[in-house]
């Protein structure tokens, strides 16, 4: 079922009639395309048990599109210029909740806790502000399991980074802090015409789905990410230069002739698992 919202003439005509602005210290970049917000409901495969967080309702495109597809959306929206507006936009419905905070700063597993007992699954579904990505994904990662799966547009580049497999120019340090507790897969690109104001970038649509068993477990996790960090810090050096910076050289040394590893290596060529052995291994040598 398309939506009201989602389009050019009624953006251009909200932003109007309420004497407002896209923001860019918000990231606001509206849809307008309801093509692409059908495709992102089916990626998210909704029901009337899932209940939704959407991060960034903006005018509410995508937000009725979810009240539509599932049972109920929790919408964060940092500006609160755009709440009454959204509330006007979405009168139809009665099934989400609007929380005017900054997603950075909530207590998300509160938060679910409190909605979540009438549904059987909780999924986040988000067009977010491309200014936070990468800290809002790994912030949620950390913070919640409740949360098992994301449908997310992104800018093209971070999306490719997160999907990104070892030996590509693509893989780093938040591939891997990603892949660590889901399965990335890129769903589809969304070219930049389609937002009003349109942005710089292309985008993409990712979507992450948590492990039930995760394939990796760090003995101590803060000790692996630290590490994931540091050994992508600079792209050009090995492995070894880029970890002299936390861990004496022989330790470093010591640990890669350990597992069989040549001193040259850099860290694109590693995988998770690669990652995981070398933070257990350096967990009592720092
Ligand atoms: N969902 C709308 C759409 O698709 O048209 C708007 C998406 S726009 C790219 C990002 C939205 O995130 C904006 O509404 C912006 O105000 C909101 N936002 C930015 N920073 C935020 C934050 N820290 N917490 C919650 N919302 C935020």
């Amino acid at each position: 079922m398309q939506g009201k919202i989602g389009n050019k003439a009624f953006v251009d005509k909200t932003l109007n009639d309420n004497k407002l602005y896209a923001k860019k210290k918000f990231g606001q970049n509206f849809l307008t395309d309801q093509n692409i917000l059908s495709n992102i409901i089916d990626a998210a495969k909704l029901d009337k048990d899932t209940l939704v967080i959407e991060i960034g309702p903006g005018l509410g495109a995508l937000t009725e599109r979810l009240c539509n597809a599932s049972g109920f959306v929790l919408a964060y929206e940092i500006d609160s210029d755009l709440i009454p507006v959204l509330k006007n936009n979405l009168s139809e419905y009665n099934n989400f909740e609007i929380i005017n905070k900054d997603i950075l700063e909530v207590d998300i597993n509160k938060d679910i806790d409190l909605y979540k007992k009438n549904y059987k699954n909780v999924t986040l579904v988000a067009n977010l502000p491309y200014y936070i990505t990468t800290p809002i994904i790994l912030g949620l990662l950390s913070k919640t399991a409740l949360i098992k799966k994301y449908i997310m547009m992104m800018q093209l580049e971070v999306a490719d980074r997160i999907c990104g497999k070892p030996k590509t120019k693509d893989y780093n340090a938040l591939s891997i802090a990603v892949c660590y507790r889901a399965k990335a897969t890129k769903c589809f690109n969304v070219p930049r015409s389609v937002f009003i104001p349109e942005p710089n970038v292309d985008s993409a649509v990712i979507s992450l789905d948590l492990y039930d068993n995760p394939p990796f477990k760090a003995k101590n996790e803060e000790l692996f990410f630290k590490l994931i960090r540091e050994a992508f810090s600079q792209r050009r050096k090995t492995l070894v230069n880029n970890l002299v910076n936390v861990y004496k050289k022989d330790i470093i040394i010591e640990m890669l002739n350990h597992f069989n590893i040549k001193l040259s290596v850099r860290s694109e060529e590693l995988s998770i698992s690669d990652f995981v052995s070398f933070s257990d291994y350096l967990l009592d040598k720092e």
